[in-house]
């Protein structure tokens, strides 16, 4: 039994998932203690309970304190069971959230998987749909397995409502070392602006002003159509297409924030991004540590490793016989992956 202190680091919703997610890998089982202790609402949201809920159904697990606001768990594995599943988070909580916890064991499964997942596509503080699309499953390619995505449905913050199928065709042995330490020469960039159950006009104002400071124009800033009641929603997207990979980044419109904050918000993270000399942002970061340490091998140059990336290495340390190795570079950091014993 592997016991994890779920306050340690950041003490977010990350060290559960990941927790879960490897003890499906190893068929360890793992006892889980102070849940989310550093947030403002502790424990067990229904959005975290649906990872648990949906880790349980793909590997029929015993579970003890698989409740909403539970500050503890106890997960016991069985064998993964790849086949196909619908997983419905029941708020606007983020699918992609729930993909991310049972995607690991499945892309090691014998059998492919087909995922109905249904909640939040694109929520602030999770993957939002076209980040995992463009940006993580291309990498995830390279590294000898494929997650076809289909996007049926947005789905906002709080409504809620999208829904993502995704079929998921395992590596074939396992997956092979990724090794990403530049960026190449950039081939396209690119805005969108999603915007349904709000006013045109909103989407028109945060792409104007993104043209205005990337000295984007024309086809380079658009307006994808979405149904009216996929909302009440708004995300601003930038892609940025490098010879190596994509990058996505995303800011969300909220009430009381212009249009043109939000726009400044996203230009600043891009134009963040692009001074360093990174191949893979803040986000990308954090996701790749579990595909590496399954591959045991790789690494990957990063604009910034957060508290957030730094908890996810501890807690995979705990469960794979690797280590994350940082070396500061000039505007980047080098993580490597070794292998222990
Ligand atoms: P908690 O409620 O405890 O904060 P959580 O489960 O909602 O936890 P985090 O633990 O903060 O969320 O994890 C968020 C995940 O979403 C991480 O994998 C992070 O990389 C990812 N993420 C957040 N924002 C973005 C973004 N803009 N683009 C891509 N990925 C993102």
């Amino acid at each position: 039994m592997i016991e994890i202190d779920g306050s340690q680091g950041e003490g977010g919703g990350q060290v559960l998932r990941t927790a879960l997610a490897l003890s499906m890998v190893t068929g360890q089982a793992v006892t889980l203690t102070d849940i989310r202790a550093g947030r403002a609402k502790p424990g067990l949201m229904r959005q975290h309970l649906a990872c648990v809920q949906a880790a349980t159904r793909i590997c029929s697990a015993q579970t003890h304190g698989a409740e909403l606001g539970s500050r503890s768990l106890r997960f016991e594995p069985g064998a993964v069971q790849p086949g196909h599943y619908r997983f419905d988070v029941g708020s606007a909580g983020s699918c992609l959230l729930v993909l991310q916890t049972v995607l690991p064991p499945l892309l090691l499964a014998a059998q492919p998987s087909q995922l109905t997942l249904s909640g939040g596509t694109h929520n602030p503080m999770a993957p939002p749909f076209h980040f995992i699309e463009r940006a993580f499953v291309p990498l995830l390619r390279r590294m000898g397995a494929d997650v076809q995505l289909t996007l049926r449905r947005h789905g906002f913050y709080p409504a809620g409502g999208g829904e993502v199928e995704a079929v998921i065709q395992p590596a074939t042995t396992c997956l092979r070392p990724l090794v990403l330490e530049e960026r190449g020469d950039l081939q396209e960039g690119y805005a969108e602006a999603l915007c349904a159950g709000i006013p045109r006009g909103v989407a028109d104002r945060e792409l104007l002003m993104v043209g205005e400071a990337l000295g984007w124009a024309g086809e380079r800033l658009r307006t994808p159509a979405l149904r009216q009641n996929e909302g009440p929603g708004n995300a601003l997207m930038a892609t940025l297409q490098y010879a190596q990979h994509a990058e996505v980044f995303t800011q969300f419109g909220e009430k009381r924030v212009s249009s043109e904050q939000v726009a400044k918000r996203l230009v600043n993270e891009l134009q963040r991004f692009e001074r360093s000399r990174a191949a893979v942002g803040e986000h990308l970061a954090d996701q790749l540590a579990i595909p590496l340490a399954l591959a045991r091998g790789g690494s990957y140059t990063a604009s910034e490793i957060s508290l957030h990336a730094s908890t996810n290495f501890e807690v995979i340390e705990r469960f794979l016989p690797v280590s994350f190795e940082l070396t500061p570079l000039d505007g980047a950091t080098r993580v490597s992956l070794r292998q222990r014993g």
